[in-house]
C-alpha cells in the first residue's frame, strides 16, 4: 500500500504494530476485521520488510502484505525499514513510530505481548509502548502535533499467559485465514525451507485450533486473546459479559 501523503492524513481508530509482515494476520487479524465491521478505521504498521526470511523476497512480501491488508479491510498499511531479526528499542526507532502515531492518531494500539520466543516480537512491546508515551510529549519535535493513544492492548496468542479478554472472531475466521494465505511466498507448499515450514493444510488446522481454544475460554467458537495492563472498570454487574456457571 502506498504512503498516504502528509497533507491527506488517514486517521485511524485502531493501529496494530508488529515486527513482521504476517504477524498481525496471525495474532489479531480477526479483531481488525471485527473492528472494521463495526465501522472503525484500522491500520497496520509493520516494523521490518522481511528481508531475512527463508522464503520469498522483501518485494514479494510487500505485494502480499498489501493483498492481506485488502482482505482485512485495513485502510492504511506501511512497513518501516528496521532490520529483520535485529529490532532494537532505541530512541531513533521510537521516533520513527512516533511519526506514524502522530500521522494516524489512533485511539487504540495493538502491540505483541512482551514475552515471546522471537526476540523481535518481544522487543516490539516496550518499543511500541515507549513510542506511544513519547508521541504525547510536546517537546518531542517531529513537525506534527503530539498525540497519545488512549489504550494499548497486547496480542497474546503465542504467549503462555492468561488473557485479560477475548475478541469473538467467529464470523471472520475464514477471512482471517485468507489474509494469512495471501502470503503465498511463505505458506504455499514448496521445496524451499520445507523442513522448517509446516504444510499449508497444517497451518489451517493449527490456527483454527488456537482460535477455538481461546474462543472456548469466553464461550464463543473462535477468539483472539489480549492482555491489558490496566484493571477494568465496571458500571453495572448485571451487564458483565461471559457466563460464570
Ligand atoms: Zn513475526
Amino acid at each position: 500500500m502506498t504512503a498516504v501523503p502528509q497533507s491527506d492524513p488517514f486517521a485511524a481508530d485502531i493501529l496494530a504494530i508488529a515486527a513482521h509482515r504476517d504477524d498481525v494476520e496471525q495474532t489479531c487479524g480477526g479483531t481488525l476485521l471485527r473492528m472494521a465491521a463495526r465501522g472503525l478505521r484500522t491500520a497496520i504498521l509493520d516494523l521490518t520488510r522481511g528481508e531475512a526470511g527463508t522464503r520469498g523476497t522483501a518485494e514479494d512480501r510487500a505485494r502480499e502484505a498489501d493483498e492481506a491488508a485488502r482482505i482485512l479491510g485495513v485502510g492504511w498499511r506501511q512497513a518501516l525499514e528496521l532490520p529483520d531479526g535485529g529490532i532494537e528499542n532505541t530512541f531513533e526507532n521510537r521516533l520513527k513510530i512516533v511519526r506514524v502515531l502522530r500521522l494516524l492518531r489512533p485511539r487504540a494500539v495493538i502491540l505483541p505481548y512482551w514475552q515471546a520466543r522471537h526476540p523481535d516480537h518481544a522487543v516490539v512491546a516496550p518499543l511500541g509502548y515507549e513510542a506511544c508515551f513519547l508521541s504525547g510529549l510536546a517537546k518531542i519535535e517531529t513537525g506534527s502535533m503530539p498525540h497519545r493513544p488512549f489504550k494499548i492492548v497486547y496480542a497474546s496468542l503465542y504467549a503462555d499467559v492468561r488473557p485479560s479478554f477475548i475478541v469473538d472472531i467467529t464470523p471472520f475466521i475464514e477471512q482471517r485465514h485468507a489474509s494469512l494465505m495471501a502470503y503465498r511466498s511463505q505458506y504455499a507448499n514448496q521445496a524451499a525451507g520445507s523442513s522448517l515450514f509446516v504444510p499449508e493444510e497444517e497451518i489451517r488446522e493449527r490456527t483454527f485450533a488456537e482460535a477455538r481454544h481461546y474462543g472456548l475460554l469466553a464461550g464463543v467458537k473462535y477468539g483472539e486473546p489480549f492482555v491489558q495492563k490496566e484493571v477494568g472498570l465496571v458500571d453495572d454487574l448485571t451487564l458483565l459479559p461471559v457466563q460464570s456457571l
